[in-house]
């Protein structure tokens, strides 16, 4: 039974318990990913602009209210949160909201609180992570050659991150590296990546580029590689079994024979997620998006600001889920600049 979800018993509804969230199509929402800040340390090329204009800070979400909005997603049968952003640990006092969730770990209403990190202030707060509860976390990394780091963050420091994986793996956290297939970019060095990972200890992701938000000149075409392409090359030096391993997400994963590690797949082009989609995504200053690729959102802001009280809340997230599509409208398309969806990654954390 799940926490504060286990509103029924044989078919009937306890009074007072709050409902299940589940959308039209009987997908039952699980997974929340809250981006907390549109600001980042970086530019990564495919992610920003390099002369981004960030959100007024009055505009964000507080630390409470953005507990306040993760608390009554977990009262309506959210499992995992995911932190994300932006770089998340560059919001200021960021920590006070991973331990006011944490609660909800010790109650037992969550299962997973983790973070999605480009890795550059982990070396400062890895320790405090493990002690919020978090014992899973995702770290960016797309090469592993200083200078290439540079180049495709525009401003990262690849000595800092390495520095923070150190002191993530010092903390007991279980770390996953994402990668973003970059053509030319990295595609060599995606089989060394994966060998580094192996000595490690860390799962890896491998991400396909996907067309969200105006990146300023650079066409997503030219950074465009398929993971079948990037799956084929890799099968050449490793052996890659299909697993059942679900993390939540929408990777396919393979285990790497030689290492033993997972091997993930994020392939957003393709439709072949939607159907098992349980999540859904808030962003900083309290929009919620249903679907990563489609514009329809809702205001959860308004509702929190206009009452104390959660009813207002409740009732706006019961009408969003109401209107969770289907599937996406993701495609990328020879000569076109524009993108899919008009909205950053770093709005919505990916
Ligand atoms: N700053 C943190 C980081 O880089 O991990 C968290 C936010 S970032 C938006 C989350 C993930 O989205 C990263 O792994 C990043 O590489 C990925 N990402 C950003 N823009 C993307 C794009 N256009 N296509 C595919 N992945 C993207
Ligand atoms: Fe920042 Fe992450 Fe986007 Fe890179 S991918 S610019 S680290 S938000």
């Amino acid at each position: 039974m799940h926490g504060t979800g286990s509103d029924k018993t044989q078919g009937q509804t306890i009074p007072g318990a709050t409902p299940r969230l589940t959308d039209p199509y009987g997908r039952p929402i699980t997974y929340m990913r809250v981006s907390v800040t549109d600001r980042c340390d970086f530019r990564c090329v495919y992610c920003m602009a390099e002369d981004m204009t960030f959100l007024p800070k009055a505009d964000l979400l507080s630390l409470e209210e953005l507990d306040r909005v993760c608390s009554a997603f977990v009262r309506h049968g959210t499992r995992k949160l995911r932190i994300t952003g932006g770089e998340p640990l560059v919001r200021r006092n960021i920590m006070r909201l991973f331990r006011g969730l944490s609660r909800h770990l010790h109650s037992g209403a969550l299962d997973e609180l983790t973070l999605t990190t480009n890795g550059s202030q982990l070396a400062q707060f890895a320790e405090e992570l493990y002690d919020c509860g978090m014992r899973r976390i995702n770290v960016s990394i797309d090469t592993l050659d200083p200078d290439k780091f540079r180049a495709v963050t525009r401003i990262g420091d690849l000595e800092k991150v390495m520095a923070g994986l150190e002191a993530a793996k010092r903390a007991g956290l279980q770390v996953k590296i994402n990668t973003v297939a970059l053509k030319e970019v990295n595609e060599a060095e995606l089989t060394s990546i994966l060998a580094w990972c192996g000595d490690q200890g860390f799962d890896m992701t491998i991400i396909e580029v996907m067309p969200m938000g105006d990146i300023g000149g650079e066409d997503r075409l030219d950074q465009y590689l398929p993971l079948t392409t990037v799956r084929r090359s890799l099968a050449e030096r490793w052996t890659l079994t299909d697993i059942d391993y679900q993390s939540g997400g929408p990777a396919r994963y393979v285990r790497v024979e030689e290492t033993g590690q997972k091997l993930g797949f994020i392939t957003p082009l393709t439709h072949n997620f939607c159907e098992s989609c349980n999540r859904v995504r808030l962003t900083c200053t309290g929009t919620l998006f249903m679907c990563l690729g489609q514009d329809d959102a809702a205001d959860l802001r308004a509702p929190i600001r206009a009452s104390a009280d959660d009813a207002l809340l409740d009732e706006a997230i019961r009408a969003a889920i109401a209107r969770k599509p289907k599937g996406h409208d993701f495609v990328i398309e020879r000569g076109r600049h524009a993108p899919a969806v008009n909205r950053h990654m770093s709005v919505t954390g990916g």
